[in-house]
Formats: C-alpha cells, structure tokens, sequence
C-alpha cells in the first residue's frame, strides 16, 4: 500500500480523499493555491505545499509545480479528484514516468473516454446501446446538414472534448445548424482548447441513470448500482439519488449485466461511471467518466463501501477480493450539491461565511470544507458542500432530507440550500416523475 498520497485537488473532494487516506494510514500531502492556504484540507493534511497564484492554469492545473511537489514530499501516489486532472491522460502519464502512481485508469482509457466520439465507437464495440447520432465530427455547416438528415430533428451538436455541460447547442430544424455549430465549436475551443463537434439526437424528455462500476485490472469488474442525476440545470447535475426512482429490478439487472460485460471486455481498471440517457424503457449511453464523481457519496449510502478507499486499493495493485454478490444494497440516499449562488438567479456568491452550522444525526451526513470565518474564494468551481442522506425507504429520505436542510446554516453568502428546499418539497420531484428538462421549467415558475 502507498504510504503518501498527494491530492491533486481542492475543496469538499480534496478534504473526502484525505480522509479516506488517512482511515488507511496513508500520509497526505495538500497541494494549494495562495487563495486557498486556509483551506480546511489544507490545515488537516499532514503535509502542504503552495503550488502557485489563484488562477487554476496556474496552480492545481500546473502539471509540473504538482509533480515536484510529489518529489519534494516524496508521495508515492497522486490522487487528482474531480476535475482539474482527472482526466488528463498527459497527467498520468508524467506522473507514471515519475515513477508516482496515478489512482485512476490507465492514461489509454483516459485517453480513449475524454474524446466523446472515440468513446462512443469504443462503447458501439462494447455492446452499449448509444443515442442515434453521426458517425464522426462535422466542421462545418455543410457536413451537420448533410449528417442530420440520417439523424432527424431536434439535435445537439456537442464538443468531442466535453465535459460540465459546456459545448452544447440545440438545433430544431436546418436553419438553426449552422449557428449552433459555430457556438459549439466556439464554446468547445474556448473551455477545451478542441473545437471538434459531433451530431447527436436531442432526446425531448429523458431520465439520467449513471452505473458505477469499479475493475481491478486482474480481470475483475463489479457494479455498484445506479445514480439518477436526472435533476439538472445547464447540463450540470444538481440533486442525485440511488437507486433510481424509475427503474424496476429487472432494468436495474440489465443495466448492471451491460456495464460490467462491457468494463470486463475493456479490461477497465479503477472506479468509472457510464452515463446513459433512459427514455420509455431504453438505455442510451452518453460518456464515460473515468475517475470519482461528484455524486458517489448516494452510492456509498447505500452500500457501505467506501469507494475512495477501494479506488486506492486498486491503484495499489490489489486484487477486489469480492464478487458482485458480496456487495450489499441497502435503502435509499439523496444528496444535494450546495453552491455558493444566488438560488434564483445563480450568480456566483464567493465571500466571508460568517456563521456555519452543519445539521447532522442519523443518516446525514455532511461533505464540506466550510467553517465559521472560512472565505469562498471567487476563483473556482461553486460548490461548496454536499448535504447527503440515507433513509430506509425513498420516503424516509426525503423526510430527513427536509428536515436536515431546515437545520443548515451558512450565513454570510448566498447558497442554493433554499432552491433544494423547494426541489424537494414539489410533487413533481416527490413523485420522481421528472425529467432532465424540468428543473429549468421549475426554476423558471412552471413544472
Ligand atoms: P458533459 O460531459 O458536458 O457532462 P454529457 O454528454 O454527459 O456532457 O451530457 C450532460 C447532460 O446533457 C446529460 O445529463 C443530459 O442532461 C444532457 N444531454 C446530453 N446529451 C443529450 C441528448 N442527446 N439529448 C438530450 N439531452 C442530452
């Protein structure tokens, strides 16, 4: 096993690996901008090293500051989190060279998953049922008309490079392609640095049902179940929950048969997560994620097993040492992403938390870097806490649910703690009778 891990990240994630890490006995070593010396993760890892100014080009992206810290400290392994690096085959393939361990896949898988339409003729071969769409990128107008007559109306044109719903554009007719073309492509170039763009059919109302799954690279692959992240705005997933409220056990059966088959033909290593769309009773795969996500907190409510440990054991080289029997499925979870926004119109609240209160008892728990005094800085991501909870029943958990978010205080910044209080209390949701496009209509007045 390692005995250093350096975390390649910042935030609720960096300060979920450490501890992680530190129940293994695992030393650790926080890696920081200037802006986030105060860090919690910071203050608890056993090591810290500032690798730079706040802006994230600068610092946690900054392959070769993080990797002479590994020297420096003397880290054996690189955990990246989510984000950043995750899913920068380069990354891992200079720590490999290094000789530090990266905890993910190997950089080919990486490599292979990152570019959307290579994913999606890889997962073609793999026996993943895929959402109707072109057969490569289109560059311009000429070749999206040409490819959208096979494909039909409504589509998107999505970037090949992907990823936190960016380079996305709707078409619903020829006029509208060219113009969605240029702002994917556009949009594509400007957050990937890639304008490649491909063509795929605009599903009108689907659920989004992701699998975990998890392969040791010793020919051993299991599944963790499902997460239904069908609550989203902007393509960005907001509320999470396992199992899917609309799936029966026999899709829930199939779905598990059809990662784990695939994952084992792939001879895939580390954890992983295959998105699909699913509308009237049918599959269709979107990407792969290969690294942790945001979300896994519901998948370990309900099994027990703690997934970041598992993602070190198998970077360690060891074997699962358990079969897809062994793994208990066990009532339901919920959890809420809680940014610092304001929860109307979204506008980032970075500032001075003057008052924290985390709610707690039982089946609650809390994933945040927050705490009285603690200052949001304006440079990252927005989210600032995952409130996640477990309940016997789907009931049981929307009961603690409420009640948890009546007990949370974060004063002092705009958080989207009242937007999930209304999330949770509408029918609509209660019901689990929703799709990927209703909480734009619910944050818009209807729904
Ligand atoms: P990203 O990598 O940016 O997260 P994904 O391909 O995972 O992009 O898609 C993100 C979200 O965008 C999905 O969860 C879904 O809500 C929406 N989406 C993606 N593809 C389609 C599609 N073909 N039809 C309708 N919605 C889609």
């Amino acid at each position: 096993m390692f005995e250093k891990v350096l975390i390649a990240n910042r935030g609720e994630i960096a300060l979920r690996i450490l501890r992680a890490c530190r129940e293994m006995g695992i030393q650790t070593v926080a890696v920081h901008s200037t802006a986030d010396a105060d860090a919690m993760h910071v203050r608890l890892a056993d090591e810290s090293v500032c690798i730079g100014p706040p802006p994230a080009a600068d610092s946690y992206l900054n392959i070769t500051a993080i990797l002479s810290a590994a020297a420096i400290t003397g880290a054996d392994a690189i955990h990246p989190g989510v984000g950043f690096l995750a899913e920068n085959a380069r990354f891992a393939e200079q720590a490999a060279e290094n000789g530090i361990v990266f905890i993910g896949p190997t950089p080919d898988h990486i490599r292979l998953m990152g570019d959307k339409i290579a994913a999606k003729k890889a997962a073609r071969e793999l026996g993943l049922p895929l959402v109707p769409g072109g057969d490569g990128p289109v560059r311009d107008a000429a070749e999206a008309v040409a490819q959208a007559a096979a494909i039909g109306f409504p589509l998107l044109v999505k970037a090949a490079a992907g990823g936190g719903g960016r380079g996305m554009k709707i078409a619903r007719s020829d006029g509208e392609l060219p113009q969605a073309v240029r702002l994917a492509q556009g949009e594509a170039l400007a957050s990937f640095g890639d304008p490649t763009v491909y063509l795929e059919r605009f599903l009108g109302h689907p659920r989004h049902i992701e699998l975990q799954i998890l392969g040791d690279g010793h020919g051993n692959v299991v599944h963790f179940g499902e997460r239904d992240c069908t609550p989203q705005r902007r393509h960005q997933k907001v509320v999470e929950e396992a199992p899917s409220p609309a799936l029966n056990a026999a899709e829930r059966a199939a779905l598990g048969a059809l990662g784990v088959g695939a994952m084992n033909a792939l001879g895939y290593r580390s954890l992983g997560t295959l998105e699909f769309l699913y509308q009237d009773g049918k599959f269709y795969f979107i990407e792969m994620n290969t690294r942790l996500q945001v979300e896994h907190p519901v998948t370990e409510m309900i099994t027990g097993v703690d997934l970041v440990r598992e993602q070190i054991r198998v970077a360690a080289g060891a074997p699962l040492g358990y079969g897809q029997a062994d793994i208990p499925f066990s009532g339901h979870a919920i959890e809420c992403r809680i940014n610092a926004e304001h929860p109307r119109d979204f506008t980032p609240a970075p500032g001075r938390v003057n008052e924290y209160h985390a709610p707690g008892g039982l089946g609650v728990r809390v994933e945040s870097g927050l705490y009285s005094g603690y200052r949001v800085p304006p440079y990252y991501d927005s989210l600032i806490a995952k409130l996640v909870v477990h309940g016997r029943s789907r009931n049981e958990c929307l009961m603690r649910l409420r009640r948890a978010l009546s007990e949370y205080v974060i004063e002092g910044i705009d958080t989207t703690i009242p937007l999930h209080r209304d999330i949770i209390a509408a029918p609509a949701f209660i019901d689990g009778n929703i799709d990927i496009h209703w909480l734009e209509r619910f944050v818009a007045g209807g729904g």
